[in-house]
């Protein structure tokens, strides 16, 4: 894939573009186009996804306002009580919440809030962003339906400035106010197809959309491109296997757009014998790793098929948070590639995911070996990569997707 052809998509959808936004839509039909133009028929396939529009987010401590975000779909009210930060979530820590707003590090996951639930928390704060930038975004967060399951409590989101001057003044008293609508809205995933001799089929997965403050370039523009990259050459040199492409929509907001193509598509997947996935080439920094979520012998493959093709990497077998992980739950084994940057290279997020960390030689670098890696995939006479979950993978899954607590 040329240059320029790179740095134009990468420059044409540099821009916010959340789960279920018009933005969104606009650029999966983007994506759209880019295939028709390699002469590849895609199309927009929709699916539900939850939607908020904020009216009054308001936090005050101790009578004070602090900047906020209310939590998209926690609820609406009010809600005024004695304020709590929880810093580990040991059975004395967890005594304390009773009654209380919570202020805790990082976001909301799972876990947490089914702990803050069960000991009778009234709300909760959370806080992202570096103190140490210039910038006092705040991110739009939102409490998932898979965590939340009904129950909800009111939820804001700050910078981590404010938090510190939080604790550190010693706040006493909070109060929070949400009010929103809640309301069901479309997603989508950009699926085209290349037939190739045989019905097993490889399905290739990035995603395009982008958190709130974020122009996503890196993630996951960049895997989309690479994606692109893939079906151009596919295109004009036909698969013996059937290549499925699937951009997909909502991976932010906790994967939902692969979910969504596993759910939609759950008789097809028999014939899938792979799922690769990219999230995040390109970048200038950063070492390329591959992540199997399948038989370990695919680790070992891909560190001597790069070693054969002359490219580093570091692989290993684990579950990757990415598109590739409901496929993989699915039984269907799953390859994850990615050039990671250290977080003070290339963070992602925020508004410093731009261009600016891109370099275009290690775009083509990237895609240029994951092309080669898939030609001998798609290529081979049966897919080598057993259609087997093992079971320390099993295991894996149920602690990602959280069925199962770890300690
Ligand atoms: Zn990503």
């Amino acid at each position: 894939m040329n240059k320029e052809k790179i740095m134009k998509i990468l420059r044409d959808t540099a821009r916010v573009r959340t789960g279920g936004s018009q933005q969104e839509l606009e650029t999966a039909q983007y994506l759209q186009g880019v295939c028709k133009n390699m002469g590849l028929d895609a199309h927009l396939e929709a699916f539900e996804v939850d939607m908020a529009t904020m009216h009054t987010a308001s936090l005050h401590i101790d009578g004070k306002e602090v900047p906020c975000k209310g939590y998209f779909n926690c609820g609406s009210g009010e809600v005024e009580a004695p304020l709590c930060y929880l810093t580990s979530t040991d059975a004395y820590s967890l005594s304390q919440v009773k009654g209380k707003i919570v202020l805790i590090d990082g976001y909301m996951r799972h876990w947490m809030y089914q702990d803050l639930l069960e000991h009778g928390a009234l709300a909760f704060i959370s806080y992202d962003g570096n103190a140490n930038f210039v910038d006092s975004d705040i991110d739009q967060r939102e409490l998932r339906a898979q965590v939340h399951n009904g129950k909800k409590i009111l939820g804001v989101s700050i910078n981590a400035k404010d938090a510190i001057k939080i604790v550190k003044n010693d706040g006493q008293m909070a109060k929070i106010v949400v009010k929103q609508d809640e309301y069901k809205g479309n997603s989508h995933n950009v699926v085209a197809e290349i037939k190739g001799e045989i019905p097993q089929t490889i399905v290739f997965t990035a995603h395009y959309d982008s958190t709130s403050l974020s122009q996503g370039v890196y993630d996951n523009m960049s895997g989309s491109v690479g994606l692109v990259g893939i079906a151009e050459y596919f295109a004009k040199h036909q698969p013996r296997h059937t290549l499925k492409f699937v951009w997909c929509g909502s991976e932010e907001r906790g994967l939902l757009g692969s979910k969504a193509y596993c759910a939609m598509h759950e008789e097809q997947l028999k014939d899938v014998v792979l799922c690769i996935n990219l999230d995040m080439i390109g970048s200038i920094m950063g070492r390329f790793i591959a992540c199997c979520t399948s038989e370990e012998a695919l680790v070992h493959y891909v560190q001597y098929f790069a070693k054969e093709v002359g490219k580093g990497i570091s692989a290993n077998q684990d579950v990757y948070s990415s598109d590739s992980t409901p496929f993989a739950d699915k039984g269907v084994p799953a390859i994850s590639f990615a050039r990671l940057a250290p977080g003070n290279t290339a963070p992602i997020h925020n508004r410093y995911d731009t261009l600016s960390v891109m370099k275009a030689e290690h775009m083509q670098e990237d895609i240029e070996f994951v092309l080669e890696f898939a030609k001998r995939m798609a290529n081979s006479a049966c897919c080598p990569v057993a259609r087997k979950m093992p079971d320390n993978m099993k295991d894996k899954l149920d602690l990602y997707l959280c069925r199962k607590r770890g300690k």
